[in-house]
């Protein structure tokens, strides 16, 4: 029953704060902006319910700020600890203090998280000190916005001020803030850095002057530093390299749901990812019997449930003809699978706003009267969830296998090729460890182990190292961007190579 505004930091997890991370592993719903880093959500409890409430700061959006106060106060009223995450620190241009003051008038408690804010932690990160004596003696941080008219700052006022300016989503509007500026009188020469994404894997900076600013060849979110501070600090590594782990190969074990963050840190890292997959789809163990014998009598159900692509595509095959779903209601569990049904032909009835069987459950009408029959076409693991939640609604779920997930026993000769010839393996579980070692050759061989394994957290890496594995390295924190850093450590410019 608190809603806790937490800064998340401008990227790193090691730039939370200890409150922040703790209250990450207790959440019950986690309201996160886009800005927020994958590998900061990757210490987001795996059964919290995560919600992108998709705000994008650079974008103006009244009506989205209301939607996110009025979902913010419903979950307050529904669960124990509900964080609304924030990019940098919740109050500084976060409208952290907007949604606290909509808690307030629903009478819920909230309580606030500082954060490291973006406007001087990424500038710090990259050695550029905000002020320093004898050349800046203040700092100012403003809004780079200048979309409605007198609400943005006044430039010709800024360029007098002098000292350390520091300048959020200034990009879209550079050219115009470097005109503002010079106009004033700052001198076109004055020194600039601009940092992307600062503090993550995929940081990139471009030093120049107020009057190279509008040419700069950098994207949303960053950081403008304009003063002489700015020609401070060291080079940030990525600058010219493409990445730090450009022309590296780098495995991951697709273990479902967050692999997502994983791939994405290493991507910005330049890494080329391999994705090798431990499980792979299956025709049901009936042939497929049950399924068809459903679909055939799904005209008397009330509902169809679909929580995965697969299940659509199996058990529209199966339904031959999309027409029998005149009568009935579909649910789908998130967008690929609405999409999955469009494709087919099928508009969903329902697609609840958390992408999540719990979500599911959540809007789902209660049953009334007789008509409650509800088929739910799933794979032979999936969870009981949804049978045991609509089933508390009052609704009467058969569940049919519409496939099966396997363990995959050979990977394909091509793909086992470039897994063997990779530089590193990453290991998020002790389970992926296990499927990984369980993969054969073609001749029945276990599989060649990279020369560097990456595990998330003490646990995997001891277990890889008692089943034999060499060059394991435990990753800092449990996150994407962990691994990202352990193996910048070892292959990035200035690491060793070695083990
Ligand atoms: N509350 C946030 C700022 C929100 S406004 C904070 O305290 O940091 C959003 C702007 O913050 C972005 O447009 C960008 O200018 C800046 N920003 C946030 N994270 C950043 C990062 N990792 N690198 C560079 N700029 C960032």
């Amino acid at each position: 029953m608190t809603v806790y505004l937490v800064g998340a930091g401008p990227g790193d997890p090691g730039l939370l704060t200890r409150s922040a991370a703790k209250l990450l592993a207790r959440a019950d719903v986690v309201l996160h902006d886009r800005l927020v880093s994958p590998a900061v959500l990757d210490l987001v409890h795996p059964d919290a319910t995560l919600i992108d409430v998709g705000k994008d700061p650079d974008e103006v959006g009244g009506a989205r700020q209301e939607e996110i106060a009025r979902l913010l106060v419903e979950h307050g009223r529904s669960s124990a600890v509900v964080v609304r995450l924030k990019g940098g620190d919740p109050f500084l241009f976060g409208r952290g203090g907007e949604e606290r003051d909509a808690l307030a008038q629903a009478g819920i408690p909230c309580e606030v998280v500082p954060g490291v804010t973006s406007a001087f932690g990424v500038p710090a990160a990259v050695g550029i000190p905000v002020t320093q004596r004898g050349l800046a003696s203040s700092v100012t941080v403003v809004t780079g916005r200048m979309g409605e008219p007198g609400a943005g700052p006044d430039w010709e006022v800024l360029a007098r001020v002098g000292g350390t300016l520091v300048i959020l989503m200034g990009m879209t509007t550079r050219g115009a803030i470097s005109d503002a500026l010079v106009a004033g009188g700052r001198a076109p020469d004055t020194p600039v850095a601009v940092i992307e994404r600062g503090t993550t894997p995929s940081e990139r900076m471009v030093r120049t002057t107020l009057a190279g600013l509008a040419g700069v060849d950098l994207e949303a979110p960053a950081v403008i530093v304009v003063g002489a501070v700015a020609a401070l600090g060291a080079q940030a590594p990525a600058e010219s390299t493409g990445g730090p782990l450009a022309g590296r190969t780098v495995v991951v074990t697709r273990s479902g749901q967050r692999a997502r963050g994983l791939v994405d840190a290493l991507e910005r890292a330049g890494a080329t990812v391999l994705e090798l997959p431990l499980t792979r789809q299956a025709d049901p163990s009936d042939g497929g019997a049950a399924l068809r014998a459903a679909a055939a009598g799904v005209r008397d159900r009330r509902w169809v449930v679909l929580t995965s692509v697969n299940a659509v595509d199996r058990f529209m095959a199966a339904l031959r003809d999309a027409r029998a779903l005149a009568p009935v209601l579909v649910a789908a569990v998130g967008p690929a699978t609405a999409d999955a049904l469009r494709m087919a032909g099928v508009e969903p009835d329902l697609v609840p706003a958390e992408h999540s069987a719990r979500g599911l459950v959540e809007e789902f009408p209660d049953a009334e009267g007789t008509d409650r029959d509800v088929l739910f076409p799933c794979a032979d693991g999936a969870p009981d969830t949804i049978a045991e939640g609509l089933g508390h609604k009052g609704w009467d779920v058969q569940r049919v296998e519409a496939y099966r997930t396997v363990a995959l026993s050979t990977p394909e000769p091509e793909l086992l090729a470039r897994v063997t010839a990779a530089d590193a393996l990453t290991l998020t579980a002790t389970s992926s460890l296990r499927a990984f070692l369980a993969l054969r050759t073609p001749d029945g061989a276990p599989l060649p182990v990279p020369a560097h394994v990456v595990c998330i957290g003490p646990t995997t890496a001891e277990a890889a190292r008692s089943a034999g594995l060499t060059g394991v390295h435990e990753a800092w924190g449990a996150s994407g961007d962990g691994i990202v850093a352990e193996l910048v450590n070892h292959f990035g410019p200035g690491g060793g190579g070695g083990s």
